[in-house]
């Protein structure tokens, strides 16, 4: 299977698209469907989170989907043909336990691994707290791959408008350099609507000396829920569209068509930028991402 890195530097747009675990095997199979509905459009790759955060640990059911995680990466591979990389994070894991999860990725042949901390408990805003004997950041699960010499391309997060905990732009971008010099092959960027975020902050890390392909996330805004969301990603509005979102009141359709060309027209003003892909944040449905990226391979 291929490095992900290697594929974001071949010259042409990779697209990738990202899946949760469900919470039922009815989702599980309906997973598939979305699979299977978005294959057509042949992403480069897929990938799949890692849920939970640290202190609610051990809670069976964030155990169950955090298996699920692994299991789904492993199945869209073997079923489908598409790399599928699994997402995993440092919360609520010893460092034994992650080495454990990296053993057993390396043995079922996954080449690629999202490298995360993880959210603190209900999402961003509160502490993270490491668990005893586990890591407070990503970078200490990025060291752990490289110092036990696993094979895997590694990819971790950024974030264009600063990560929520941190004191700054300047202190974050200290912490993405030291967590890339620990041997980060790729970046994710968090989502954000206003490609001038993307631009400013890739200018800024090729300043500080990351040189890394930076992908930017993109998530397709389809209801009035995800815009509700939004403030818990980090992720402004800006005014424009947030006035188009407003104008479509209630109606479902017309929010979704208003999401739907808003992403377009981010991507392509992305990768006419330079961007190396779009990785699309999907929500587990097909219908939107599938016409954005219909309409993109249209115009490439
Ligand atoms: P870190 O790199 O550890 O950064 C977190 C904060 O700590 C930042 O403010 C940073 O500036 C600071 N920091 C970093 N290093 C240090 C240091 N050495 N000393 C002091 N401060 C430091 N969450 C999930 O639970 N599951 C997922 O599957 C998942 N997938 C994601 C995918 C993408 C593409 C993105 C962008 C986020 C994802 N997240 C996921 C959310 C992520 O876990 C949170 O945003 C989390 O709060 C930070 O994770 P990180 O790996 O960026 O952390």
């Amino acid at each position: 299977m291929m490095k992900i890195a290697e594929r974001l530097g071949a010259g042409s747009p990779c697209f990738s698209f990202e899946f949760f675990p469900p919470n039922t095997e009815k989702g599980v199979e309906s997973l598939f469907r979305t699979v299977v509905d978005l294959g057509p459009l042949e992403p480069d790759f897929v990938s799949v989170t890692y849920p939970g955060s640290a202190q609610v640990m051990p809670d069976p059911e964030v155990l169950r989907k955090r298996r699920l995680t692994l299991e789904l990466t492993r199945r869209i591979r073997a079923e489908s043909g598409i790399e599928a990389m699994a997402h995993l994070t440092c919360s609520g894991h010893t460092r034994d336990e992650l080495c454990d999860i990296l053993d057993q990725l390396a043995a079922e042949g996954a080449t690629n691994v999202l490298a995360l901390r993880g959210d603190p408990p209900g999402g961003s805003g509160g502490a993270f707290v490491a668990v005893a004997g586990g890591f407070s950041h990503g970078v200490e699960l990025v060291r752990l791959v490289r110092e036990r010499g696993y094979d895997f391309c590694v990819g971790a997060a950024c974030y264009p408008e600063t990560h929520s905990e941190a004191p700054d732009a300047g202190v974050d971008l200290a912490h993405l350099v030291a967590k890339v010099d620990a041997g980060v092959d790729f970046l994710v960027t968090q989502l954000f609507f206003d490609n001038a975020h993307y631009f400013r902050f890739v200018d800024r890390a090729r300043a500080a000396g990351i040189r890394v392909p930076i992908v930017p996330g993109l998530m397709p805004v389809t209801s009035a829920g995800t815009v509700a969301r939004m403030p818990g990603f980090g992720a402004s509005i800006p005014d424009d569209l947030r006035a188009r979102l407003d104008a479509c009141g209630d109606d479902a359709e017309a929010i979704l068509a208003v999401g739907v060309a808003h992403t377009t027209e981010q991507a392509v003003g992305l990768l006419a930028g330079g961007a190396p892909g779009v990785h699309f944040y999907t929500l587990n449905t097909s219908r939107a991402t599938r016409a954005i990226v219909s309409s993109l391979r249209e115009q490439m």
